[in-house]
């Protein structure tokens, strides 16, 4: 029925682009028709990834807030590359990225997983072309897993970020969207589900342009027939692109067609193309040039550079949009090729940048002042093999403990021998492998830019640095000892399950596999609490601990029988109310039988709000806390006997362990700044090991803190939540009521869906405004016949639906789904979002007292 050449396209200059799509319209069915084996194919039939030249390497993510589709949509990729033979699905629990046994129950991701495949297909492209090959990072999407997110984010070059068609703009969008701008990540976003009743292209668009503060791109609108929703419009090259929902396989329908069959349509490209160009010409001065000289029909080349040259900063001032339902295999292609076109690959990113000391530099400038041998100032700087990043840990069970990697310069080899700068010690890895889901390949190197794992490091968490010099040293040179990547930070816990075990032999079983546990997830921590020897797991919420419970019993193979486990609760903490005097501490006690001593003083202040806009360079923050210390350098000596770096980081610690049991409920202390001071003088002797400056700053610290107790200056925090119920109207009061009297927390805002408004302006991310009057969006298809409907649903006696937004404790609304239950009779949906920790008063605090 369609012609698929357009010597309209053709005539200005798209004819390659349109072959491009062609091409991509018989990939599907090129793959079928070789003779593979069955599931994920074979690394031998595949390409070496691991040998693609930077050029051709995306590093992507695919972000968003939980059943927005990501697992769904990384599935149709891997299918429609290639890579795989079925369409997994993840409500049938089949899909390749969510493979452990606990993600397949529940049909939810927990952990992110890693999958490389080639775009466009290598089958399909002429000789002598290459395909990209996508490393593509499937993250979770739940909020109690947002460490997850945040761990993976930073090695990444882009991502897509996917929004459900009919929920647009969901609270964890918003803060995964807030993390990859902190990481300044170059970002598409994917409206997706657009198959489902009630999807609306144009709220969804709207809500990313007034939420997430950018301005919409719009490089395809979707394509509606009647009541379905059967393809896409590519705006850029002025074709239809329609999809078999079965297979997937795309047609391409030129201009002409749409103009005959559907002239409507056809109308509205030819609107949004001029809407894009228009707005890109305010931007760019190429596409500028090329609009005054051919008014609209600037070339989809000159138009896709520009949109590239616009968002590779990841400031996400801009943001490309598109369109697609990919369950039903709708769009998934044509985001693929957006993925190659529009996302960067690692050598168009950022300069690294490194911690050195109390500065962070980018890497040439590190390498142009830093690393020269101690005393001949003059000599070359000393040269470093490579550089890379362990963003994550996982114990893979029968391989042992994998540390996955990116390399940031040089390449890594199995012979490396590495310098951990964050745990000083030297390593080897046994393996280095490519992992794709749960299949592994083991690879001799991994070069610049590349993700990969390793096996048999022993020490490696997440967030080390890890360096190679040439030759074997038994220290790294000393300008590289403690430089480093910045490591993501570990949200504070908000929830714990005690652990009572029967037996010692049980006891120690469960302390190493909690040990491995927190290994592989820092998010989650574990102590053994003084009085009562319970081991307590804390993490970030009742789905975080029951997945830890889980992966404890079956994963580690902790018998249930053999411990008592308590209920889930919430992780309260401790805050001081006034600032403490300096308190001095000398440690002077034999360390594992070695004699020593170290001194040195703390004071404790409330944390404020503005002291995390002067967060100086020598300070960390860590569990809420901000930890500054300064060590002010005597007059008479050129060069410290110690190196400053190590004992800032054995001062840090000492403070993180002393903060971590509170003087009121042994709970962590947070929202508190503490100032240590390490004279070299006074605090310093020839016999000061790193435990003694450790233990010295941990007593200090505790000294102060039980000072402020005793001055009744400590208060307990508890941790809140932000809520969003969306119920019926007609349930709404009764909820409103029982949240603001019964459980202490606070309704800030009751609105109805349909009362959003797009009439003002925000300010976007770029510090500009974006009136939201003028970001163009297509109508919804039917918008009249929608309401019309609407109107029929309300008048047969269908339910309004309001929002609920505010906040309150977490321990009233942990388990406040069920309790809803009965309020709506099942009808609403709530979703949390973590909110602060804050100060707990009158009755609450009266009830904790009582509760002990
Ligand atoms: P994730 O949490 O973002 O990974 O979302 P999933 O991929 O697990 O999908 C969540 C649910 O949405 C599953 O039941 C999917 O079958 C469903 N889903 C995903 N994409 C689509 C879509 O395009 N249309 C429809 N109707 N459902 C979808
Ligand atoms: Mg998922």
């Amino acid at each position: 029925m369609f012609t698929t050449v357009s010597s309209h396209v053709c005539r200005h200059g798209q004819g390659k682009l349109l072959l491009r799509l062609l091409v991509l319209k018989n990939a599907r069915l090129c793959n079928s028709n070789s003779s593979i084996g069955k599931g994920i194919r074979s690394y031998a039939t595949e390409h070496a990834h691991h040998e693609a030249r930077i050029e051709n390497i995306r590093n992507i993510g695919i972000i968003a807030h939980v059943d927005a589709g990501k697992t769904t949509t990384t599935e149709r990729m891997l299918y429609h590359s290639g890579r795989t033979r079925h369409i997994g699905n993840v409500d049938h629990g089949n899909t390749t990225t969510d493979f452990l046994p606990m993600e397949r129950e529940r049909g939810i991701t927990i952990q992110s997983a890693a999958v490389t495949f080639q775009w466009p297909p290598k089958s399909v492209l002429p000789n002598g072309q290459e395909s990209k090959t996508i490393n593509l990072i499937d993250t979770p999407g739940h909020q109690d897993f947002r460490y997850e997110v945040d761990r993976c984010l930073p090695i990444l070059d882009g991502a897509v970020c996917i929004m459900d068609g009919v929920k647009g703009v969901e609270t964890h969008t918003e803060r995964v969207w807030q993390s990859a701008h902190l990481s300044n990540i170059p970002r598409l976003l994917y409206v997706n589900k657009l198959d489902r009743d009630g999807a609306s292209f144009k709220r969804a668009v709207q809500e990313a342009a007034a939420r997430l503060k950018t301005w919409p791109l719009l490089c395809q609108i979707p394509w509606w027939q009647k009541d379905e929703f059967v393809g896409v419009i590519d705006v850029i090259h002025e074709v239809g692109l329609r999809f078999s929902k079965n297979s997937g396989a795309m047609t391409v329908v030129p201009k002409e067609t749409l103009a005959t069959h559907n002239p409507a349509l056809k109308d509205e490209m030819e609107k949004a193309r001029l809407h894009l160009i228009d707005k890109l010409s305010d931007q760019d001065e190429g596409i500028m040039e090329e609009y005054l000289e051919r008014d609209i029909n600037v070339s989809s080349g000159t138009i896709k550079k520009a949109i590239r040259r616009l968002i590779i900063d990841g400031e996400a001032k801009f943001t490309p949009v598109f369109a697609g339902s990919s369950l039903t295999n709708i769009g998934v292609q044509p985001l693929l090729e957006a993925v190659v076109d529009y996302l960067p690959n690692p050598s168009e990113r950022p300069e690294l940048r490194l911690i050195t000391g109390s500065k962070t530099v980018t890497f040439s400038e590190f390498m142009e002042t830093a690393p020269k041998k101690k005393g001949a100032p003059h000599q070359k700087p000393e040269p470093v093999l490579s550089v890379s990043h362990v963003f994550k840990v996982v114990d893979s069970g029968a391989r042992g403990l994998m540390s996955w990697v990116r390399t940031y310069h040089g390449s890594l080899s199995r012979s490396s021998h590495m310098w951990n700068s964050n745990m000083h010690v030297f390593e080897k890895p046994q393996n280095i492998m490519h992992v794709s889901a749960k299949d592994y390949h083991d690879i001799q190197t991994l070069p610049t830019g590349h993700i990969g794992a390793m096996t048999g490091l022993k020490q490696a968490r997440t967030g080390d640095t890890l360096l190679t010099f040439p030759g074997h040293q038994a220290q790294a040179p000393e300008a590289y000892r403690s430089v480093r990547i910045k490591a993501p930070e570990t949200p504070p816990a908000v929830a714990f399950i005690s652990i009572e075990p029967y037996t010692k032999t049980a006891g120690d079983k469960i302390v190493d596999a909690l040990q491995r546990l927190s290994r592989e997830d820092p998010s989650i921590r574990w102590h053994k609490d003084e009085r009562s020897e319970q081991l307590i797991l804390s993490g970030m919420g009742l789905l975080h601990l029951e997945i830890a419970q889980d992966r404890l019993l079956t994963h580690y193979k902790i018998e249930k029988e053999t411990a008592i486990w308590g209920d889930i609760e919430v992780e309260y903490s401790e805050c001081l109310f006034a600032p403490t005097r300096p308190h001095h501490h000398e440690y002077d006690r034999a360390l594992r039988g070695v004699a020593g001593r170290a001194a040195c003083t703390v004071l404790l202040e409330p944390l404020k709000a503005c002291h995390h806009d002067t967060l100086l360079e020598s300070s960390i923050e860590r569990d809420g806390n901000i930890i500054h210390v300064s060590i002010p350098l005597p007059e008479n000596t050129d060069e410290l006997p110690f190196d400053t770096e190590t004992v800032r980081q054995q001062l840090f610690n000492g403070a993180i362990a002393g903060l971590s049991r509170g003087p009121r409920r042994s709970a962590p202390v947070r929202k508190c700044h503490v100032h240590i001071t390490f004279d070299p003088e006074k605090d310093w002797s020839k016999n000061s090991t790193g435990g003694h400056i450790t233990n010295a700053a941990l007593f200090a610290v505790r000294a102060a803190l039980k000072e402020a107790h005793e001055n009744a200056q400590v208060g307990i925090l508890e941790p809140f939540t932000n809520f969003t119920i969306h119920c019926p109207e007609e349930a709404s009061h009764a909820i409103q009521h029982d949240i603001s009297s019964a459980r202490g927390g606070q309704v800030m805002e009751v609105r109805k869906p349909e009362e959003d408004d797009y009439s003002g302006s925000v300010d976007g991310q770029g510090g500009e405004r974006i009136d939201l009057t003028r970001v163009y969006v297509p109508p919804d298809p039917y918008e009249g016949v929608q309401s019309l409907r609407d109107e029929g649903k309300k008048m047969s006696g269908s339910v309004r639906m309001l929002h609920i937004m505010g906040k309150a404790p977490l321990k009233e609304m942990m388990k406040y789904d069920g309790h809803l239950r009965s309020m709506t009779g099942g009808r609403h949906t709530l979703t949390l979002d973590p909110g602060e920790f804050e100060l707990v008063t009158g009755p609450r605090e009266k009830a904790l007292a009582l509760e002990g």
